[in-house]
C-alpha cells in the first residue's frame, strides 16, 4: 500500500517547507516537492492548506491505572482510540509494580493489558514501589527489554512513596544500565500533615485538596531529586512539574550543567486552583500536583517551554468519572481518585493556546509534543519525525478548523471534560499509524490491536541536556 500525502506543509521541531510524502508500507518513503507527478500510489490525500505534522507522541498515560480502590476508566482501546483522534500516535504508560512483587510481574500485566488492544503503538515506563536488591537487578533487564524509565515518587507515602535511600539507590542503578528516572516530586509526607489538619477543620472540599499541595513542598522535592541525581551522576525527568517552585529547581539545575529533564502538562497551562473551586464539581479537577495559581505560574510555564527549560508536554491521562468515581471523595477530598481525562486533547490545545495565541511557534509545537517526546525517550527518528525511513506517523492538521470540547463529543470513556465549552482553533483530518489510516475526517478507520510495543533504547541524555 502506497499513500502521497501532497499540497501539504511539512511543519517539523526543524523547519516548515512545502513538499509531497510518499507512504510505503509502515514507513516513509520519500520526501520532496513534485512527487505526484513522478511516483505510483494507491491513494492520494490532499493537505491543501493543512499541516502534515509527525504524530504527537505522549509520554505519560495511565490506562487502567488502579488508584483509591478504582480504576482509571480509558482502556487500552479506548484511550489509544481517543488518543487518535486528538492528533497522537504513540503512548507511553506506565506499568506498576506493587509493593512486594516483582517488576517483571507488573509489566507482564502491563503487557497483557495492551497487546490486542491498543490502537496505537505504546511503551511502558516501569513505576517502582519497592526498591530492593531484586528490583535493582531487574531494572538492568528491562533496559535490555525495551523498557529504560522508571517513575519513582516521593509522594502518595504507604502506596508508591520512595524515601531518599530508595531514590538514591535507582539513581545509581541507572548510572550502570544507562536508564533514565522519572520523578513524580512532591513532599508527600509534608502535605499528608497539612491535608489531615484541613480535613479536621471540616475542609473537607476537593478546593482544600489544592491548597494542601503547597507549592513549595513541589519546589522542595523536586530540588531534592535533582540533588540526588547529581550526587549519583544520573540523568532526572521530573514529570507533570506545575508550579514556579519547581520550575526555578529545574532551571537552576540546567543552568548548573545537570542532566535535568521536566514536562508539564496542560492542565496546568490551562487550568488554574479557580477550577477547584465551586464545591464538589470541584472533584472533576483533581489531580497531583495540583491546579495552581494562574498568576504567575501559566506564563512562567509558557516561558519555560520557549526556553527549554521545560521540554515536553505530557497529560497524564488518568480519567475517573465524576458520577460514581470522583464521587468516591464526598466529605473527604482524600479519598477523590487523583488524575484528569486529557489525552485527546493535548495537540489541539497546545496549538490553539500556544501557536494561535503567539506564545510558541508551530515548530516548537511539534517538537514538545511529537519530537523531543521521542528523542528523550528513545524512540527518535523512528518516531517523531518526518523524515525518509521513520515510521509513517502522520498527521494532517487543520490550523483553522474551530470546534468546542465537550463531554458529548470527545472520545475518551468517562463522563465530563476538563475543558467543557472551551472553544479551540486546530484539528487532526487525517490520522496515520505506521502507514494505515485511523482516524479519518472524525470517523475511526484504525483497528484494535494494530498497536505495537515499542522496545525504546536509553537516549543521549548527555546531548539532549
Ligand atoms: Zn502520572
Amino acid at each position: 500500500m502506497r499513500t502521497l500525502i501532497t499540497n501539504g506543509t511539512i511543519v517539523t521541531a526543524d523547519g516548515s517547507f512545502a513538499a509531497d510524502v510518499l507512504v510505503d508500507g509502515e514507513t516513509i518513503a520519500a520526501i520532496g516537492a513534485g512527487l505526484a507527478g513522478m511516483v505510483q500510489s494507491d491513494e492520494t490525500i490532499d493537505a491543501t492548506g493543512r499541516y502534515v505534522i509527525p504524530g504527537g507522541i505522549d509520554v505519560h498515560t495511565h490506562m487502567e491505572l488502579p488508584f483509591g480502590g478504582t480504576f482509571a476508566k480509558d482502556t487500552f482501546e479506548t484511550g489509544t482510540r481517543a488518543a487518535a483522534f486528538g492528533g497522537t500516535t504513540s503512548i507511553v504508560d506506565f506499568a506498576v509494580q506493587s509493593k512486594g512483587q516483582a517488576l517483571r510481574t507488573g509489566l507482564d500485566a502491563w503487557h497483557a493489558k495492551a497487546e490486542g488492544n491498543a490502537v496505537l503503538d505504546y511503551g511502558f515506563h516501569m513505576i517502582m514501589s519497592d526498591v530492593n536488591d531484586d528490583s535493582l537487578a531487574e531494572m538492568d533487564q528491562l533496559v535490555t527489554e525495551g523498557v529504560p524509565d522508571f517513575k519513582l515518587f516521593t509522594a502518595y507515602p504507604g502506596v508508591f512513596y520512595s524515601d531518599d535511600a530508595a531514590i538514591f539507590r535507582a539513581m545509581q542503578q541507572t548510572t550502570k544500565n544507562g536508564g533514565l528516572i522519572l520523578m513524580h516530586a512532591e513532599n508527600g509526607p509534608a502535605i499528608d500533615v497539612v491535608a489531615a489538619q484541613l480535613v479536621a477543620e471540616g475542609k473537607t472540599d476537593p478546593y482544600y485538596h489544592g491548597i494542601a499541595r503547597f507549592p513549595v513542598f513541589e519546589g522542595e522535592a523536586t530540588n531534592r531529586v535533582i540533588r540526588l541525581a547529581e550526587a549519583a551522576g544520573a540523568p532526572v525527568y521530573i514529570v507533570h512539574l506545575s508550579v514556579i517552585d519547581a520550575l526555578t529547581a529545574v532551571r537552576e539545575a540546567r543552568d548548573r550543567g545537570t542532566q535535568a529533564f521536566a514536562e508539564t502538562c496542560p492542565q496546568y497551562l490551562f487550568l488554574s486552583l479557580d477550577d477547584l473551586g465551586g464545591g464538589f464539581n470541584g472533584a472533576k479537577f483533581i489531580c497531583s500536583p495540583p491546579l495552581r495559581d494562574k498568576d504567575p505560574n501559566w506564563e512562567q510555564l509558557w516561558t519555560g517551554l520557549r526556553k527549554n527549560d521545560l521540554q515536553v508536554v505530557s497529560t497524564d491521562h488518568c480519567p475517573f468519572d465524576f458520577h460514581g468515581q470522583k464521587e468516591m471523595g464526598r466529605g473527604d477530598f482524600r479519598k477523590i481518585p487523583n488524575g484528569l481525562p486529557g489525552v485527546e486533547d493535548r495537540v489541539d490545545l497546545l496549538h490553539d493556546g500556544g501557536v494561535v495565541a503567539g506564545r510558541i511557534s508551530r515548530e516548537r509545537w511539534v517538537e514538545i509534543v511529537s519530537t523531543e517526546p521521542a528523542k528523550l525517550f528513545g524512540m527518535y527518528p523512528k518516531k517523531g519525525a518526518i523524515a525518509v525511513g521513520s515510521d509513517a506517523d502522520l498527521v494532517v492538521y487543520d490550523p483553522d478548523r474551530v470546534r468546542t470540547i465537550s463531554a458529548t463529543t470527545h472520545h475518551m470513556d468517562v463522563d465530563y471534560s476538563c475543558y467543557e465549552g472551551r472553544a479551540i482553533q486546530g484539528g487532526s483530518d487525517i490520522v496515520m499509524s505506521r502507514g494505515s489510516v485511523v482516524v479519518r475526517n472524525g470517523v475511526f478507520t484504525g483497528r484494535k490491536g494494530h498497536g505495537r510495543f515499542i522496545r525504546r533504547a536509553p537516549a543521549d541524555y548527555a546531548r539532549l541536556a
